[in-house]
């Protein structure tokens, strides 16, 4: 199953009690690729997010990320993951921006030195104070969200799994991170599955949409094609 493949689901499901919060997915991230997945409030984002982090079980189906098991929750696998959840609660309030980094960055075995020298480079790019002197609890939820992509960038993961990453961000931010991600893809070779509720900016960074509907992955093709087969006039600036 894994080949060229990034990120890959089959036949994926995730049931809470008698609820289905997704059905029989399967979904394909090309290496080097970036796909949005696109659904609404309860489409099962959130859950496909987290079963690909390795942090929930499907209930059946099997996902990979660069052809390891997820499901195994190996060290390998986790290296090979940037996760930047919806909600973020991991990080310390009362420590600085700087030293919730550099717990991180030793959780994930980055060498200090190294991340002394990526982190005020990402710091900036997401709009953030480069020196990361602030405490966590005094940043602004945009901010929180902006540390959080930081955080997932930081040990240069293959792999990056965003749910929602511009939720809380100014449009301007918002298409800076476009930007970036876009370049992380495309010139750095990094695999990229970005949920989002907006239609406008799959449109902008994605080089595929995938459409989760109540569980079920309706669709999954480049943007413009998509649009046509959904009869649509155009995805710029639409809701999903
Ligand atoms: P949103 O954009 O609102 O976060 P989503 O697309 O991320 O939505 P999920 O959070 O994955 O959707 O939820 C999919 C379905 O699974 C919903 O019906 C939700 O209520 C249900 N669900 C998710 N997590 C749980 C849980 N821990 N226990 C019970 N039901 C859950």
């Amino acid at each position: 199953m894994s080949g060229d493949w990034g990120i890959r689901c089959e036949g994926l499901g995730r049931r809470f009690g008698a609820a289905e919060a997704l059905r029989r997915v399967d979904l394909g991230v090309r290496r080097g690729s970036l796909v949005a997945l696109v659904g609404s409030n309860g489409a099962g984002k959130t859950t496909l997010m987290k079963i690909l982090a390795t942090l929930l079980l499907p209930s059946e189906g099997r996902a990979e990320i660069l052809g390891l098991d997820v499901a195994s929750a190996s060290m390998a696998c986790r290296r090979a993951i940037g996760y930047a959840p919806a909600e973020e609660r991991s990080f310390h309030g009362r420590l600085t921006v700087a030293q919730n980094l550099a717990f991180f960055a030793d959780l994930r075995g980055v060498d200090p030195a190294v991340q002394r020298r990526r982190a005020p480079a990402l710091l900036e790019a997401m709009g953030l104070d480069p020196a990361g002197r602030a405490r966590f609890s005094d940043l602004s939820s945009g901010m929180k969200q902006s540390l959080s992509l930081v955080r997932a960038l930081l040990h240069e993961p293959p792999v990056l799994l965003l749910d929602e990453p511009t939720r809380s961000l100014s449009p301007d931010l918002a298409r800076r991170v476009g930007d970036l991600l876009r370049h992380e893809a495309r010139s750095r070779g990094r695999t990229i599955l970005l949920a989002t509720h907006n239609l406008g900016e799959a449109d902008a960074v994605a080089d595929e949409v995938a459409v989760l509907h109540r569980g079920v992955l309706r669709v999954q093709g480049e943007p413009r094609a998509l649009c046509a087969e959904l009869g649509l006039p155009g995805a710029s600036g639409a809701e999903a």
